[in-house]
């Protein structure tokens, strides 16, 4: 007789991004008595190059980004109308197809399940091409949830790998270029070097809009590169872009109302920092930590999880404000400037989202880069939860 049950297995991850893929490969390597499903609509990892500081990641969870790591520098620069500055902290960038081929080989066979959630509930997954997926826990990696719940700027972006015929003559990434016009908020190129003729170009901007205008984007990118005086071969190798919530406040319950019993994980679970929009330092932390909270209370102990890293990032929430709520658009770029001009324990450990009491201080104290009215007015209205 054919078993005409559901296929049942003990982990169902939704979603092969960042935060589900690292999951599935924590768990491949240190519970592999466990069965352990990915369900991804697109392309495991997507069309991503994930950036990250050495500083951002413990060194007892390296193990798990170091084979996904495709290039790596020593140090990087900013570069600011009135300051640049080269920091002596190791860079690195893994990609999405680096994440996609060692989840594939990390899994056994058919364990990826290609196909898109319709519903998504704590014991099972409804899958659009009609089959059912039981699991003795599903984890909702879906990426970002309820914007609604948050109120937010945005980190636009559109990023380009080009190849410069003759070289573009840099050796180490630029991870802010703020000599560039200053429009549509805070806007800088962010430069990796790939190696001596291969580069990756993004123009981002903070921005108060979420529409990301990519044609414009682009022109922006062949301005930069021309500027440069380089001589860029076409098309672009890749392009990527992305528009990521800037959070000045949230409510979590609403994000991740205590009803919805569902385990979640990374942008879902709102656990991305609230003033870069990054989340591969809290991917890391959460899939490390994940082999070792598997149990009956899984979705309540990452439920606890998150809130106790919502309730850390309001330092970060506080800075959103000042720069979204009492920096001009065009004068955004000097909280940025300021903050450079910081040691380099208290940079690395702010993007880290680590910030000590310390930090915190001398981040927000000197001569304000804003105008002191309007950041008094910021922090009255600013939603201290
Ligand atoms: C282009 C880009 C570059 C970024 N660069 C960095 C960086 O350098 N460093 C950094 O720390 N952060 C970066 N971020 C921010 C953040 O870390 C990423 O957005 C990160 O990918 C979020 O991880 P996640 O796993 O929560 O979501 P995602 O990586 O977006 O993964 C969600 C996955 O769920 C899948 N999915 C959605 N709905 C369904 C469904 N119904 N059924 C099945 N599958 C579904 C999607 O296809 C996707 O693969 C970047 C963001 C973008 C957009």
């Amino acid at each position: 007789m054919t078993d005409t049950r559901p296929p049942r297995c003990d982990i169902a991850i939704v979603g092969g991004g960042l935060a589900g893929g690292l999951a599935a490969l924590a768990l491949a390597a240190k519970r592999p008595e466990l069965d352990v499903r990915l369900v991804e609509a697109g392309d495991v990892g997507g069309n991503h190059i994930w950036s990250f500081f050495d500083s951002d990641i413990a060194r007892r969870d390296r193990w798990l980004v170091a084979p996904l790591v495709r290039h790596h520098w020593p140090a990087y620069d900013v570069r600011f109308p009135g300051r640049a500055r080269t920091l002596r902290m190791g860079y690195k960038s893994v990609t999405g197809e680096a994440l996609a081929g060692a989840v594939a080989a990390a899994l056994p066979p058919g364990h990826i399940v290609a196909d898109r959630a319709l519903h998504v509930a704590p014991d099972h997954v409804l899958l659009a091409a009609g089959g059912r997926l039981d699991a003795r826990h599903v984890i909702d990696a879906r990426g970002a949830g309820n914007l609604s719940a948050l109120t937010c700027g945005w980190q636009k972006f559109v990023g380009q790998a080009l190849r410069v015929e003759g070289g573009h003559g840099l050796t180490q990434p630029v991870v802010m270029d703020a000599r560039v016009e200053q429009s549509d908020g805070y806007r800088f190129v962010y430069l990796l070097p790939f190696d001596a003729e291969r580069i990756f170009v993004e123009d981002t901007c903070y921005s108060d809009e979420a529409a990301l205008d990519v044609a414009a984007i682009r022109q922006r990118i062949a301005a930069y590169a021309d500027a440069q005086g380089w001589t860029v071969a076409a098309p672009a190798e890749r392009e990527e872009s992305g528009v990521l919530p800037v959070v000045i406040a949230g409510d979590f319950d609403r994000y991740w109302p205590p009803s919805d019993r569902t385990a979640r994980i990374g942008a879902r679970a709102g656990a991305f920092h609230a003033t870069t929009g990054y989340s591969l330092p809290d991917a890391v932390r959460t899939a490390a930590a994940l082999p070792g909270m598997i149990g009956p209370d899984l979705p309540a102990r990452l439920r606890e999880r998150a809130a106790a890293a919502w309730r850390r990032q309001r330092f970060y929430r506080m800075l959103s404000a000042m720069l979204f709520r009492a920096a001009e658009p065009a004068g955004r770029y000097r909280i940025f400037e300021r903050f450079y001009g910081l040691p380099a324990g208290v940079i690395a450990r702010f993007y880290a989202g680590r910030s000590r009491p310390g930090d915190k201080l001398r981040i927000l104290s000197g001569r304000p880069p804003v105008p002191v009215g309007r950041a008094i007015a910021a922090l009255k209205r600013f939603d201290w939860r």
